[in-house]
């Protein structure tokens, strides 16, 4: 295998193999953040996470932790550890498109919950990742800069819409990432990149500075290559924020206390129909069966679960999700954020603002959503789908008086090529049919790499837990990924097979 790390393999390790490297002198954060940069310079020409690499500040932000190492403090379990960020995440002083041109000249002048955190304990910023506009896509080619290319396969997509930080965790171009997931962006891309991607209880992480897409369902979420380093991560940044008015009333916690318990009796739910779901390729099949039985081997019981309104969840998410995102980008008119088209008047220059800065999908969803939630069809859409979100987590409680976990596959497909069906929606939001139900249900859920498929590609194990339940989605992910010991790397090839 052509190892992308070549002899510079720092960028590599586990954020808590390098947090123990530099509390023992092994390396400074200075050391880390170099090696990263020299992995971006060296892929992100072919692989394309990044809109913006943000150098400067991130060898200050070393520097500073360094710092911190010379004077004897105690360091956060963060600092020095290399981080990219989504372009949907609000930076201060660091340009904030969302992928879109609308947002294009954005400067934010604050700082989201999340990174403000991170920032706080010593992160170290390598740059702003590309995604699909607003966060809608299942595969990065709807962002307004340029599809992602997914490491494994550079023909392929990456997933979306948190593309460019799977991408750019998958290949070492930083040790974790910051996503966000309204209906499977951070689970799919994980699964299409071969690292692992949670999305939490909703409410756990602050969305204060999320650009939003559909609030009742974005949620904050993260990208690492091993669950330890995502209970790490999460731990970080979760937590009660005053800012954002949905957040949990929780303190933090350390979501790494328990991983090694083990899964010994624990009843892991399967929902059958969806393993004849049409669509479902066979590899993703073969990998999910395989990660069953790592399961069971580890003294766990799979059991039969029903999820019978979940057939609907699809039809749902996207009537809410549009309706709720034609609500939240009213606000791009041209007068208080990003792009300004002149016009004869204030009308015309909103209508050439939002023309000219909005591409096609985000189009569609505004007029959708609009129709959706337009007096006389209300009850017919928007309501009707309310009431299926409320079925969708009815299913789920009782789903889980039988269960202590829930298992599906990720995605049905392995990364598809670019291009593929970039001209058929339907088929594209299909992509997240099994990620929708966690996020209409707002209950925590990881995917991790049970295997590839016969070319190679990567294949997502996905979990998902009660409502507030991290600690059991995170030691059974983490139990099922050492027993799996998945260790293959992106080889950064054009195409496969
Ligand atoms: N692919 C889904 C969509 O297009 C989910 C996106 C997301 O989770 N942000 O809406």
């Amino acid at each position: 295998m052509t190892d992308v790390a070549g002899d510079d393999a720092l960028g590599d390790r586990q954020g808590y193999e390098l947090a123990a490297a530099l509390r023992g002198g092994e390396t400074s954060a200075s050391e880390i953040l170099e090696a990263t940069l020299r992995r971006i310079e060296e892929v992100d020409g072919s692989v394309r996470a990044y809109l913006r690499v943000t150098a400067d500040e991130g060898r200050a932000q070393a520097a500073a932790v360094d710092e911190r190492l010379r004077a004897g403090g105690e360091l956060p379990a963060v600092a020095g550890i290399p981080i990219a960020v989504k372009d949907v995440f609000c930076t201060k002083g660091i340009r904030t498109t969302a992928g879109s041109r609308i947002l294009e000249p954005y400067v934010p002048p604050y700082d989201c919950t999340p990174w403000a955190r991170l920032s706080a304990a010593g992160a170290v910023m390598t740059g702003k990742t590309n995604c699909d506009e607003f966060a809608m896509g299942s595969s990065n080619e709807n962002s307004a800069f340029g599809p992602v290319h997914n490491p494994w396969c550079l023909d392929a997509v990456p997933g979306g819409s948190s593309g460019g930080s799977a991408a750019a965790v998958a290949c070492g171009e930083a040790v974790w990432a910051l996503g966000s997931d309204t209906g499977g962006s951070v689970r799919q891309p994980a699964a299409l990149c071969g690292v692992v991607g949670l999305k939490p209880t909703y409410g756990r992480i602050s969305r204060y500075g999320l650009i939003a897409f559909a609030s009742s369902l974005d949620h904050v979420g993260t990208f690492a290559r091993s669950v330890r380093d995502t209970a790490t991560l999460l731990s970080a940044i979760a937590g009660h924020d005053p800012m954002d008015a949905t957040s949990l009333p929780d303190p933090p916690r350390d979501y790494t206390e328990g991983l090694d318990a083990g899964v010994g009796g624990l009843r892991v739910g399967v929902v059958e129909d969806w393993l004849s779901m049409e669509g479902t390729e066979p590899g993703v099949r073969d990998a999910f069966q395989a990660g069953l039985d790592a399961l069971e081997r580890l003294g766990a019981n799979v059991v039969p679960v029903k999820l019978p309104h979940a057939d609907y969840a699809l039809s749902a998410y996207y009537l809410i999700a549009p309706a709720e995102a034609s609500s939240n980008l009213a606000r791009y008119d041209g007068v208080r954020y990003g792009l300004r088209v002149e016009g004869d008047g204030v009308v015309e220059m909103n209508t050439r603002t939002r023309g000219a800065g909005f591409g096609d999908e985000v189009k569609r969803r505004i007029i959708l959503g609009t129709y959706a939630l337009s007096a006389g069809y209300y009850d017919a859409y928007y309501g009707q789908a309310q009431k299926v979100r409320t079925l969708v987590i009815r299913d789920f409680r009782q789903a889980f008086a039988d269960a202590d976990v829930i298992a599906a596959p990720t995605s049905p497909t392995t990364a598809f090529r670019i291009g593929e069906r970039a001209d058929d929606p339907l088929a594209m939001y299909l992509s997240d049919v099994f990620t929708i139900p966690a996020d209409l249900a707002g209950i925590p859920a990881i995917s991790i790499p049970c295997g590839v498929d016969g070319e190679g590609l990567p294949v997502g194990f996905q979990l998902m837990g009660k409502l507030l339940d991290e600690p059991t989605v995170l030691r059974s992910a983490h139990a099922l990924e050492q027993e799996l010991a998945f260790a293959q790397r992106p080889a950064l090839v054009s195409s496969r097979g």
